[in-house]
């Protein structure tokens, strides 16, 4: 039997490539939510279309690297330089990033990116036409065609002007603002109505689903239904799909010896310690900052546990060409630095901060020995750190204090600690909350979101926006 295609377009494709020679690269693949969930997709033959990473501008440079690729089921789109810096670097990552978390820029750089806004939406269309040239060259009839993310908003009217046959997605993995923020963006209309010619959009949560539904009635002046956006007879399906993690991947990396060693070294270097952990990308959404005040404000108030508590931060650099986000780095070992100083000891400090990321064995391990997690968005489409930490709980039952500003607040509400991180006095006291919750509660709350993670996963996720995908198709041909 032959398995209906699916051509996945995503900005990065999910190998990272290393010229080694003129003609030779090393691909290292990468495991992120999206692999993994279409890795366990079986009824379906994925195939990837995206950017390598790498500047290639010769021609055998790009043949050779179109065949490696191949073998990974990857199909490139070469970009350069000018315009990854204009498109990606500009376009996506400074304005629709912050605009989307409901960032303020702030004044100078506001000033400064209203004057090339422009230009960088020109590359930003530029690049949206290159990804849909490789889709076009590589369609096949009856394929399904899933567009991902902020960068591609342009794509679904790219791939329906040139074929409005195509089955076409599109999925968005950061939160979609209120369309009273949406609505200064100079570009507003153009995207919503190039993303409106999708067949399916998809969000989230159903507040995004909704800001977008409102979006499309306030500015374009359309009509909303409980389907989705109807222009003049035409629908464009719009729901929500919460993402989640192949949760059997984490369980199953538990019971490795690697990794089994790996926890029962760090029970040893914390005994008789309670262990809080943070992961993050270092950015400004993740309210890090803000989670490492209200620790402080937690060890001010109660003396009794400076040295049974310990916090260990993951902070994985990004963009670190940047200069706010440099900002955020030295802000950030700044509070460390004066919170270690003030209550560390000899032999131990408060807080151990690195700015490094982990390997897959390490982050399992930490999840694992964790007695409660902290996770302080400020804003953040799902955040799946929360789910991975859960699903890694299960001998453990640590307790997971969560942001309700992060898209998993409404997945795992009913289990997690939920707050406001700006309310530094309220997040204070859910430390102390948590650190001495009672077994009972624990078990109770860790039930909860135990069974959400695992019966929630990526593959499912993957699954049900395909199948909504094609049936919106079909109901869409019943129609005419
Ligand atoms: N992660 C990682 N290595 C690290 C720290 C984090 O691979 O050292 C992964 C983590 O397992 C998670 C992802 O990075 O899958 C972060 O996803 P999340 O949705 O929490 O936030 P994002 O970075 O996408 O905003």
């Amino acid at each position: 039997s032959q398995k209906q295609r699916l051509l996945v377009v995503a900005n990065r494709l999910p190998v990272s490539a290393v010229r080694k020679g003129e003609d030779s690269w090393t691909l290292e693949v990468s495991v992120g939510g999206l692999v993994s969930a279409l890795l366990g997709v079986n009824e379906f033959e994925a195939r990837w279309i995206g950017w390598a990473g790498v500047d290639v501008t010769d021609e055998i440079g790009q043949r050779s690297l179109t065949d490696a690729l191949a073998e990974k089921m990857c199909i490139p789109v070469f970009l350069d330089q000018e315009i990854v810096h204009s498109y990606y670097n500009g376009y996506c990552n400074n304005i629709l990033w912050p605009l989307f978390h409901y960032l303020p820029l702030p004044q100078e750089d506001r000033l400064a990116t209203t004057r090339s806004f422009q230009s960088q939406l020109a590359a930003y269309k530029e690049a949206n036409q290159m990804f849909a040239d490789v889709v076009n060259e590589h369609y096949q009839e009856g394929d399904i065609v899933w567009c991902h993310d902020y960068h591609l908003m342009f794509l679904p009217k790219c791939l329906k002007e040139h074929n409005s046959e195509m089955k076409v997605g599109w999925f968005l993995h950061t939160p979609f603002p209120s369309s009273e923020i949406h609505r200064t963006l100079p570009s507003r209309s153009e995207l919503l109505r190039a993303v409106l010619a999708a067949d399916l959009v998809g969000f989230h949560t159903y507040d995004y689903a909704r800001h977008f539904v409102s979006a499309c009635t306030r500015i374009l002046g359309l009509e909303g239904t409980p389907e989705g956006v109807e222009d003049q007879g035409k629908l464009t399906r719009v729901a929500a799909f919460p993402i989640g993690i192949d949760s059997d991947r984490f369980v199953r990396a538990l019971e490795l010896p690697a990794v089994k060693c790996l926890i029962e070294e760090l029970q040893e270097r914390f005994a008789g310690r309670k262990v809080m952990l943070g992961v993050d990308r270092l950015d400004m959404i993740k309210g890090i900052p803000q989670k490492i005040l209200a620790f402080e404000k937690f060890l001010e108030e109660n003396p009794d546990w400076h040295d049974k508590v310990v916090l260990l931060q993951i902070a994985v650099p990004t963009r670190t060409d940047v200069p706010e986000y440099q900002k955020l780095t030295c802000q950030v070992h700044e509070i460390v630095g004066r919170i270690n100083g003030r209550f560390g000891t000899l032999t131990a400090v408060p807080i151990h901060h690195l700015d490094r990321s982990l390997d897959f064995p390490a982050l399992c391990a930490l999840y694992a020995v964790t007695d409660v997690a902290l996770v302080t968005s400020l804003r953040d489409g799902m955040n799946l750190v929360s789910y991975e930490f859960v699903a890694c709980q299960e001998s453990k039952k640590g307790v997971l204090i969560l942001s309700e500003f992060a898209g998993a607040a409404q997945s795992l509400g009913a289990g997690a600690i939920l707050v406001n991180p700006w309310n530094i006095t309220e997040l204070a006291s859910s430390i102390g909350y948590a650190l001495t919750m009672s077994a009972h509660e624990r078990e109770k709350r860790h039930q909860h979101n135990f069974l959400h993670v695992t019966t929630h996963t990526s593959q499912e996720w993957a699954e049900t926006f395909v199948s909504e995908l094609n049936d919106t198709v079909v109901e869409a041909q019943l129609r005419t």
